[in-house]
């Protein structure tokens, strides 16, 4: 038996709730001419039944994803947060700002910069730490969360926000897990590991990107305790079964029937002439697409607006990534949307493709759709 230890609380005993297999790493992209095939590692969430925290069993893999374009529904999110961290009062008049930030984009240093915070200019002390999607990808979870901690000023406020572990149990978001996202934040999980830190949750704010994110704000412990709005996470978080392995059964069984179903959709939409092109090369369609086992024949492109994934394939298929000009080009009937919060934006950014025709078909619903007919 090997040994491991929580990236949170260094416990061993815990359970195996989902298991992808042996899966290409998601970050990198090989080049399009690549004939692969590409590396595979083993991709396993992991539940601590000691703090609670699921995280990811172990990661060999390198990051090296080429960095995105940032969505419009992240940035107007993050206006929209600053707005009610500050209508809270939990912002000071000035200060100092630290920015602990995801790799794949997204700074919240100018919307508080325009609230008087300077971002701190050496590593030292901040009255306000920001972790948008940070945190999650430490390996070392403890360590990180004991690094904000430590440099967390007197009074001050750590504001960490996060896709919710009941989010992706809710609405069978299986292919959240990935390589390089270390931990699946619940806000009980959360809690324990705060209360490790010396901190303590005080309120918390929900958003609706990824299908439920939550940003909480935590402060030294002996400056107050959880507000009704964070007691009321915690209490979702029981009824989702956050710590119950029981809870992600119905996660693992979606990861075969929505590979299904997307494989059926596709090899139907094919059958009756229908080109379809996908959107967003993203983590999530990674594991989706290596999961259906599609192909260029079902899918012979996916189109991303970052012009650091052009010229690539997705990672474990020969699908090639493609530029947003091959819409008008191609006409495809449908487009399969891997980023359902990026509906309006593409709606806006390409009416071509249905003043044409087409129609955007969300990649994720595929598989809910399924799961109605099964159920
Ligand atoms: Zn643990």
């Amino acid at each position: 038996m090997d040994t491991y230890a929580c990236r949170a609380c260094r416990g061993s005993a815990g359970w195996l709730v989902l298991d992808l297999g042996e899966q290409p790493a998601c970050d990198y992209f090989p080049a399009a001419g690549d004939p692969g095939p590409d590396p595979v590692y083993p991709l396993q969430m992991w539940l601590c039944s000691s703090c609670g925290l699921t995280q990811l069993r172990a990661d060999p893999t390198v990051p090296e994803e080429p960095r995105g374009a940032e969505p419009a529904a992240l940035v107007a999110q993050a206006a929209q947060a600053v707005e009610r961290v500050a209508a809270a009062g939990l912002l000071p008049e000035r200060g100092v700002v630290a920015e602990y930030g995801s790799p794949h984009g997204g700074s919240w240093l100018s919307l508080l910069a325009g609230r008087g915070l300077v971002p701190s200019p050496d590593g030292g002390q901040a009255d306000v730490i920001v972790d948008c999607f940070g945190l999650m990808h430490a390996a070392d979870q403890r360590a990180a969360l004991a690094e904000r901690a430590a440099r967390l000023a007197p009074g001050g406020v750590l504001l960490l926000q996060y896709h919710a572990l009941s989010t992706i149990l809710r609405q069978r978001q299986w292919n959240a897990l990935r390589h390089g996202h270390f931990a699946y934040f619940s806000t009980t999980a959360l809690a324990a590991m705060l209360a490790s830190a010396g901190l303590s949750p005080r309120t918390a704010w929900r958003f609706t990107l990824y299908g439920g994110t939550v940003l909480l704000a935590a402060t030294r412990a002996g400056d107050g305790g959880p507000d009704d709005e964070v007691l009321a996470l915690l209490d979702e978080d029981a009824r989702a079964g956050v710590r119950d392995p029981k809870a992600f059964t119905e996660l693992q069984r979606c990861v075969d029937s929505h590979a299904r179903s997307l494989r059926d959709w596709l090899v139907g939409e094919r059958a009756a002439g229908r080109e379809v092109l996908g959107y967003g090369a993203a983590s999530r369609a990674v594991a989706l697409l290596c999961q259906a086992r599609a192909d260029r024949t079902l899918l012979p492109a996916v189109i991303d607006a970052s012009p650091a994934k052009q010229g690539l394939r997705m990672p474990g298929t020969d699908i090639p990534v493609a530029a947003p000009a091959v819409l008008a080009e191609c006409r495809p009937a449908s487009v399969l949307l891997f980023v359902p919060d990026l509906l309006a934006e593409v709606r806006r950014a390409y009416p071509e493709v249905e003043s044409l025709g087409g129609r955007w078909v969300d990649a994720e619903s595929l598989g809910s759709a399924r799961l109605q007919q099964d159920a």
